[in-house]
């Protein structure tokens, strides 16, 4: 039997509609979070649904630990909900942030927090800048997550697949949940998607892209001395490199500094192994990803532990519960971010978020075929070489927060998100505590015949 030719088709759904709210966000990652709690505080009733146990998306079960592209130069950029979570995180002593007076370029500044990869990654200096970033801990994301959601009074529901969405004749309605006690559905006047890969957009019918990056399982390790893994790194970097150099080789991919400090002394994490050509949507991909990744990390660590100075006495504390997945589809969407726009740091008249030192603008956020529907995070509307190098966690916390704003907005005014003023979401965003990218810096690209839509 050829089982490609064959589709199952049910029409027999019926889901009990168990909740109706102004807004409606799918997906509790850094974006989701950030675009609930602040059309909440904005003064609408907000449910956020979530398939996992726990908010954070990659920044919890992804376990990926470092906050960074929050600066152009000495500027911080990216502000609003993510300073909230990085203020909260240090009050907990599960965030680690390089005081003002480190954050220059010296060797004894490298060595003191290079680490900890709180530095200017895009920097082509050697030792490359101390800056402003933080290193945090997962299980803190979570709680700090959950005391932010709480706050703002959102309806929270985790353990909720969503599964479809509910369009009437172009215009979202609300969506669909696959849930243990079946099918649950929630109708919203607004629904936000930050599902990372589009899952409500595309099923819903907007336009876009599909492509990938590397997908990395990430791990972490106990038990290290890293005072002694320094050391000796600095006293002999040539053998540490040597060794280094095949520890990369036995995961099969890793960036320069392959582990990093955590707020928890003796805890690393392991942005590795790096993986290509597997697509982060697909089931099977996804499974063979896991598997080739314990392979290596199997493998990887028995040698660390044997021949890394420091790491005798590691143990594998734990391997991230979610597959690092970095992109995978793309929304088409109002207007696509090109990485010309990103490098030359082109600003728009309609900024509404901002990363490193790019901006983001607002039709980046809307589809084109499908109303009372945003989207914000790495799936926003941009060519994959784009989205490479403007997807870090902060920056899709202020999209978050920008199309947070645009839904509160868009219910106190009664109006189509799609006609929600820039000004205004720039406006809300400031209120917010949040740089919506409105001011541009020094370096922007400015074009004479900057385009306003919104
Ligand atoms: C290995 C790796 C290393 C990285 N390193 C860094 C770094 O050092 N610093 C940095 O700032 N950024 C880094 N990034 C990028 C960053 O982690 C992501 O781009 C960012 O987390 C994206 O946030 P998001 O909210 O858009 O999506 P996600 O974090 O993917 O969150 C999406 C959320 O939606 C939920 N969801 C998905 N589908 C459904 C569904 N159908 N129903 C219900 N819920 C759903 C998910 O469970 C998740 O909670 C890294 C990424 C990876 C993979």
């Amino acid at each position: 039997m050829n089982t490609q030719d064959l589709r199952v088709t049910s029409a027999d759904l019926k889901a009990p509609v168990v909740n109706r709210s102004q807004v409606l966000v799918v997906g509790g990652g850094p974006a989701g979070v950030a675009a609930a709690v602040t059309a909440a505080r904005s003064g609408a009733s907000v449910t956020l649904l979530e398939r996992y146990n726990s908010l954070g998306g990659l920044a919890s079960g992804g376990m990926v630990l470092v906050l960074d592209d929050m600066i152009n130069g000495q500027e911080i950029t990216v502000t609003g909900i993510v300073s909230e979570y990085v203020e909260r995180l240090q009050k907990l002593g599960l965030a680690v942030v390089p005081p003002a007076e480190d954050r220059k370029t010296s060797t004894e500044l490298w060595n003191k927090w290079g680490r900890f990869g709180t530095f200017d990654f895009h920097s082509h200096t050697n030792p490359k800048p101390i800056c402003y970033a933080a290193a945090f801990d997962p299980d803190g994301w979570k709680r700090v997550s959950n005391d932010l959601v709480r706050e703002a009074g959102v309806t929270l529901r985790l353990h909720s697949w969503f599964s479809r969405p509910i369009v009437d004749n172009g215009v979202m309605k609300g969506v669909i949940c696959e849930t243990k006690s079946g099918p649950q559905a929630y109708l919203a006047d607004i629904v936000i998607d930050t599902t990372g890969d589009i899952d409500v957009a595309s099923r819903a019918g907007a336009s876009y892209i599909q492509d990938s990056y590397i997908t990395t399982l990430v791990f972490r390790l106990g038990g290290v001395d890293t005072a002694e893994a320094e050391r000796f790194e600095q006293e002999n970097p040539k053998e540490a490199r040597a060794i280094n150099r095949k520890i990369k080789r036995l995961l099969g991919g890793a960036w320069e500094l392959w582990w990093l400090k955590t707020p928890i002394d003796g805890v690393v994490w392991c942005n590795a192994p790096h993986m290509s050509g597997f697509n982060g949507v697909d089931p099977a991909d996804l499974t063979a990803a896991e598997f080739a990744a314990r392979d290596r990390i199997t493998e990887a660590v028995a040698h660390v532990k044997e021949h890394l100075p420091g790491f005798a006495n590691a143990y594998m504390l734990d391997v991230a519960p979610q597959m690092g997945v970095r992109q995978t589809r793309l929304l088409e969407g109002e207007y696509v971010m090109t990485k010309e726009d990103v490098t030359s740091r082109r600003h728009f008249a309609d900024s509404v978020a901002r990363g490193r030192d790019y901006y983001y603008p607002y039709r980046s956020l809307l589809p084109k075929e499908v109303d009372q529907l945003l989207v914000a995070g790495r799936h926003y509307s941009a060519t994959p070489e784009a989205q490479k190098m403007s997807r870090e966690i902060p920056p899709c916390m202020a999209m978050g927060q920008a199309v947070g704003v645009a839904a509160g907005l868009a219910i106190q005014e009664n109006v189509l998100v799609r006609d929600v003023p820039a000004a205004d979401i720039q406006a809300g965003m400031r209120r917010h505590n949040a740089d919506p990218g409105d001011i541009p810096s020094a370096n922007a690209t400015i074009d004479a015949g900057e385009l306003v839509t919104a």
